[in-house]
């Protein structure tokens, strides 16, 4: 169905004990949007994100990617159930993520690294999957760092590396959590510069971010999140520059 979203969260909910960190969440992101989620820290940006390719599973609503139900399937009693890490792994492989701290394998090389998802999950070849690195390496211009351990690289370097090895997926939806809130303020440019090119691509993204002034430039829309709800959201430039929430108002003169 072309209208269908890509991607369709509904009602989503997740709880620590007591804590409700999810209060019934829901948007949808279209093919090719890029939608960016701002708010204070502790606000559930992450945890939605986590929830979202079942890292962190929710308590409750739906997460769909293209009309698919991710997570859940059909139990043989009927209802549904929680899939297997297994089960889980051909949808989470649609979904490319981009973490705050860029977890990369300290033995491996770069381009192992980026190769070892579409060798060990997707199945291709060594040879194929080296190839597909390098060329995801070249989109973050780092082919001349595929040998070198992640050790040797600057942290800017390292996560263009992760944005490389979520690339290899070929992923239909790429997730960033705050991708550069770890960086040296020097390194930053160098991965936002990276994720615009992508964008510039048509890719569909969904950025967390305090980069404001990059969120207005990158993204459609942006949803602005407190308390575990969506305050506000809309298109970037109405958000970012004429909020109608006191929340948002507050928010983005602290971190203007
Ligand atoms: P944000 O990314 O917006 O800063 P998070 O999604 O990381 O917010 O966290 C939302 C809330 O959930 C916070 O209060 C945080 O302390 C809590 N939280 C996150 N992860 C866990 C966890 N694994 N166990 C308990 N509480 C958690
Ligand atoms: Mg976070």
């Amino acid at each position: 169905m072309a209208s269908e979203p890509l991607l369709s969260v509904r009602g989503l909910r997740k709880s620590y004990g007591a804590h409700e960190v999810l209060r019934s969440v829901s948007f949808n992101l279209d093919r090719g949007e890029r939608v960016a989620i701002i708010g204070p820290s502790g606000s559930g940006k992450s945890t939605c994100l986590r929830a979202i390719n079942y890292l962190e599973p929710p308590i409750g609503g739906e997460i769909r990617l293209n009309g698919e139900l991710i997570g859940r399937r059909a139990g043989r009693r009927g209802g549904d159930r929680r899939m297997t890490d297994a089960e889980l792994a051909p949808q989470r492989a649609q979904i490319g993520m981009v973490f705050q701290l860029f977890h990369l394998w300290p033995h491996l090389t770069v381009r192992e690294n980026v190769a070892l998802q579409p060798h060990k999950v997707q199945g291709l070849s060594a040879a194929e999957a080296f190839e597909r690195a390098d060329a995801m390496l070249a989109k973050v211009h780092l082919l001349n760092k595929s040998d070198d351990y992640p050790s040797r690289l600057s942290g800017g370097q390292q996560q263009r590396v992760a944005i490389a090895r979520a690339l290899a997926q070929a992923p239909a939806l790429l997730l960033f959590d705050e991708p550069t809130s770890a960086l040296d303020p020097e390194l930053v440019g160098e991965v936002l510069t990276v994720i615009q090119e992508l964008a510039a691509e048509g890719r569909s993204m969904l950025l967390v971010t305090h980069e404001i002034a990059f969120a207005r430039e990158v993204a459609d829309r942006v949803i602005f999140m407190d308390g575990g709800v969506i305050v506000e959201e809309g298109p970037a430039r109405a958000v970012l520059d004429d909020p109608r929430e006191p929340r948002l108002r507050r928010f983005l003169q602290l971190v203007a």
